[in-house]
């Protein structure tokens, strides 16, 4: 059994008379250990489909099985304690808590769960190595640089060992040379720790570091080895969107 699957999925919005679809019958399976990339155009659901495996937001038909629990079925206080059990979240600001220093906002997912102190130091120590900051500890985010502070935000994500993290957009804020290092980092974490993985970004190098690519396109999701970026193309055409193989950078 895969430890994800997303069958049907359907997300829609009603905003002034009019709908959007961004999944119109989402299907996916991820095994554990995957590392998954997902790209798409902007607005075309990544964030959307992130959130509803995220269990931070329901969807409107469909069901998500993450390590056989059905997550969509379950009660707002359940989905919140399932949620800081299982799912580790990296967000492209990072979203650090100016007012904690480095290694108190790793702590924070680990006060939902119960833990005890021993063994919650131990575990925030871990995280830190892992992400080769425990020098910087009692540093507060504004003495961090862009690169370091990303780097407290993927120790934060995997301090409680998450089921599965998922990553919004990760090097979307960071200089080319960063992005690389955050990028070695969670190719790392994933190949050393056995992470399963899921990264939305917008950058076909980014996608490329993953070992699945995804592809999200009117609606519907697409495995794109290189062999399907023709049928992803046909999708695009066919829902009217713009960016295709041929119309991207070749850089
Ligand atoms: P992406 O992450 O791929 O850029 P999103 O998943 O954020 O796209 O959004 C997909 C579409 O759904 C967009 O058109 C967006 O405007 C719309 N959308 C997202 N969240 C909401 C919401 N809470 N209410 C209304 N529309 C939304
Ligand atoms: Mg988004």
């Amino acid at each position: 059994m895969p430890l994800v699957e997303i069958r049907d999925l359907v997300r829609q919005y009603h905003k002034g008379g009019e709908t959007i679809t961004p999944l119109g019958g989402v299907s996916l399976d991820i095994q554990a250990g995957d590392f998954v990339s997902l790209m798409g155009a902007s607005g075309s659901g990544k964030s959307t489909l992130l959130n509803l495996l995220a269990g931070i937001d329901s969807p409107d038909e469909g069901t998500i099985h993450v390590a056989g629990v059905e997550i969509t079925s379950l009660s707002r206080s359940r989905l919140a304690r399932w949620r800081a059990e299982h799912i580790g979240y990296i967000f492209q600001d990072h979203n650090l808590v100016p007012v904690l220093t480095a290694w108190e906002n790793v702590e924070l997912p680990l006060l939902l769960v119960k833990m005890s102190r021993t063994e919650r130091q131990r575990r925030v120590d871990i995280a830190m190595q892992a992400v080769d900051l425990a020098d910087r500890a009692g540093h507060f985010p504004r003495q961090l640089s862009g690169g370091q502070e990303q780097r407290v935000g993927i120790a934060r994500a995997i301090v409680a060992h998450p089921t599965l993290v998922v990553a919004d957009e990760p090097t979307g804020d960071l200089d080319a040379e960063t992005s690389e290092q955050i990028l070695g980092l969670l190719g790392r974490l994933n190949r050393e720790l056995d992470i399963t993985m899921l990264m939305v970004t917008h950058d076909d190098h980014a996608a490329a570091t993953a070992g699945r690519q995804l592809t999200l396109v009117g609606g519907k999701l697409i495995e794109s080895g290189r062999e399907t970026v023709a049928a992803v193309d046909a999708v695009a055409a066919v829902a009217g969107m713009g960016e295709t193989s041929a119309s991207r950078d070749p850089s």
